[in-house]
């Protein structure tokens, strides 16, 4: 059973469609990803299903709910988190600070205490350094940091947005783990990806979207072998 069903999707900033009639789904305890070039609009359709942008026309159901007219702080007490690309953490703040934000969802502190407990078995890196400020953390605990937030909303649906974007390699293997415990830990996960290899490494299915249009979709062990994929996205 799908936890995310979006179907034909339109979107647009003016002129032109963006997406269009886009269709994805996200089974329960999946990962899945959307790969796709620069501009492809791969971050549209994620602000589209996560509410922050509204379709032109299609349908996205959420756990059984059409939530294609709801505002993005509602999709969050849904379920469905967001890790957007390029972190947006508040960066002034402490890495304990920035996961209390994230958990601005939760009925109360004693919950937050006990998700930042969660959050913190996933990241140890986070756990030594809570209260340092996030400025001065490196690219790869700033991306932690930005995961664990979006987990502080104990989603359903996580849902990240290229977080190995800029990241050194040693790192990206880091992250892809902390990827595939989180989907172990039963969270459902929408991954967008420039990274195709590591993406196709780790989701169940995979999209690969150009130009608003999804081109070509299937099982990523599929899409790791398909002659056109590995040509344009794994450089082979
Ligand atoms: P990238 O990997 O570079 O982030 P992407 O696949 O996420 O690419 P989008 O950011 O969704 O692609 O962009 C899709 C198209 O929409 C691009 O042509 C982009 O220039 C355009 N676009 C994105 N955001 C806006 C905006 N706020 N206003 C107008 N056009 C936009």
């Amino acid at each position: 059973m799908s936890l995310l069903s979006v179907a034909n999707l339109d979107a647009s900033y003016g002129k032109g469609l963006v997406l269009n009639n886009v269709s994805i789904e996200v089974p329960k305890g999946k990962i899945v990803t959307v790969l796709g070039s620069n501009g492809a609009g791969k971050t549209t359709l994620l602000n589209v299903i996560c509410g922050q942008l509204r379709g032109l026309s299609g349908s996205i159901v959420f756990d059984g709910e059409d939530i294609s007219k709801i505002k993005q702080h509602e999709a969050a007490i849904k379920g469905m988190a967001v890790s957007p690309e390029g972190r947006k953490l508040f960066a002034e703040m402490t890495v304990y600070e920035n996961l209390r934000m994230g958990g601005f969802v939760l009925p109360n502190y004693s919950k937050v205490r006990s998700q930042a407990a969660v959050v913190m078995e996933l990241f140890p890196r986070i756990k030594e350094r809570l209260n340092q400020r996030v400025s001065t953390m490196s690219g790869g605990e700033q991306q932690m940091v930005a995961i664990g937030r979006a987990l502080m909303m104990e989603p359903k649906l996580l849902i990240l947005d290229e977080p190995t974007l800029g990241l050194a390699p040693k790192l990206i293997v880091e992250i892809g783990k902390i990827i595939k415990n989180i989907s172990d830990a039963g969270v459902s996960v929408l991954l967008v990806e420039q990274n195709a290899q590591l993406a196709l490494r780790l989701a169940d299915y995979g999209y690969v979207l150009e130009t608003g249009v999804v081109r070509l979709e299937g099982p990523a062990s599929d899409l790791l072998s398909n002659d056109e994929v590995r040509k344009v996205y794994l450089g082979a």
